[in-house]
């Protein structure tokens, strides 16, 4: 099988590495550049995207922020898995809040905000704090904004304002500020019959609006339950085909879905290995139309994000409970460059090798280890 991935990041490539003992080709369109690209070397494959999709069994996506003619002219050759329109959901946030709603599951209170008329509207709406999301493009925490109060609105909407003249059909979502317990995400796949196989909750921590640490959870049944059927409710609403992702705030043990993200994503990153099959063998498996694999928790892991760092200390690699994963890209600050899972025998060895981690390692790279 043939499979061409919207999208040339680490999510292409570790797809494509997990294609390779299926015989599944994995290639990926690099949307900024226009080529089409090996996902590993980024040697350019083939020349334009209509050729690829010629080329390709399957097409899929691994982001969410691709131009709507793009997905639209993939769409139209009968091979793109999910849909069209779950990606275009995932990356506005209009869409989305629309998705959540119709399929009933619950979400942060919202208004959309493209006025000061409106902002007032969601004040009265939604309340203090305030959460205001960028509708488009929005990933890693950023085009937020915090309104605090009602007397920082004027100058809340002045940066709002010059921020939505910058691109057109952009709008602002204005959110209840959650006030969560912690952070979970649930990660799926749904095949194409309307099986769904689900991974364990993995909890997630954010360091200034970027993953930095996913722990996968094994024993909490009602929170996985809950989850689950939130899970299958979206995945049903959307006809969904692959992989996809929830991040849920957990309130005192109750789940809010904050939002979607129609892929492997890198709270699954943990699955490559603690899981019997991993997030990127899933997806293909899926969309490719072969059985889902086993979802299964194998020992207790963690995954650690590797930020603007490119080198890590020998005694890592020495480490045997630790599996290096880089994503072979250029070093920029903050920029996640790779990923280390952690994987022990019992859970306590797992709390006891982060922190050992935490005593080798740069926190700038690894913030949430400070
Ligand atoms: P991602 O990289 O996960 O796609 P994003 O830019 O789409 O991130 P969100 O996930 O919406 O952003 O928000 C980033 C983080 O900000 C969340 O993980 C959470 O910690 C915090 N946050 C977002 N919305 C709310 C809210 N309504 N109440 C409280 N905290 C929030
Ligand atoms: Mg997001
Ligand atoms: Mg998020």
């Amino acid at each position: 099988m043939k499979v061409l991935v919207l999208g040339a990041g680490q999510l292409a490539r570790m797809m494509s590495l997990a294609g390779a003992p299926l015989n599944i080709e994995v290639f990926a369109y690099d949307v900024g550049t226009g080529n089409v690209v090996h996902p590993l070397t980024h040697h350019l494959m083939l020349k334009g995207l209509d050729t690829a999709i010629t080329y390709a069994d399957v097409i899929t996506a691994e982001f969410e922020h691709i131009p709507h003619e793009i997905l639209d002219i993939c769409e139209a050759s009968g091979k793109f898995r999910p849909t069209a329109d779950a990606i275009k959901a995932g990356g506005d946030r209009r869409l989305e809040k629309a998705l959540l709603d119709n399929a009933n599951v619950a979400n942060a209170k919202y208004a959309l905000v493209n006025s000061r008329e409106d902002l007032q509207a969601a004040i009265e709406h939604v309340g203090t704090p305030m959460v205001l999301k960028s509708a488009l493009g929005g990933y890693d925490g950023k085009g937020q904004w915090r309104l605090k109060q009602v007397e920082d609105a004027d100058q809340i909407w002045s940066e709002m304002a010059t921020f939505l003249a910058e691109t057109p059909n952009q709008a602002i979502v204005a959110e209840e500020f959650v006030p969560f317990d912690r952070e979970v995400s649930l990660v799926g796949a749904r095949d194409a019959q309307g099986n769904i196989a689900v991974y364990p909750l993995a909890e997630n921590t954010h360091t200034d609006g970027v993953l930095s640490l996913s722990v996968a959870l094994a024993n909490d049944d009602q929170l996985q339950a809950q989850a689950e059927g939130m899970f299958k409710a979206l995945a049903n609403s959307m006809d969904y085909v692959g992989v996809l992702a929830i991040e849920f705030f957990d309130v005192k043990g109750t789940l809010l879905v904050n939002e979607i993200a129609p892929r492997v994503h890198n709270s699954g990153h943990w699955t490559q290995q603690g899981a019997d099959t991993c997030q990127f063998e899933n997806h293909l498996r899926a969309v490719c139309g072969l059985p889902l694999g086993s979802t299964a928790l194998v020992r207790p892991t963690a995954m650690l994000n590797i930020l603007g760092e490119s080198k890590l200390p020998p005694s890592v690699m020495a480490t045997p409970q630790c599996h290096v994963h880089w994503y072979g890209k250029e070093k920029r600050p903050g920029r996640k460059m790779g990923h280390i899972n952690v994987c022990t025998g019992t859970s306590d060895e797992l709390q006891s090798v982060l922190k050992q981690l935490a005593s080798e390692l740069d926190p700038v790279a690894f913030p949430v280890l400070q």
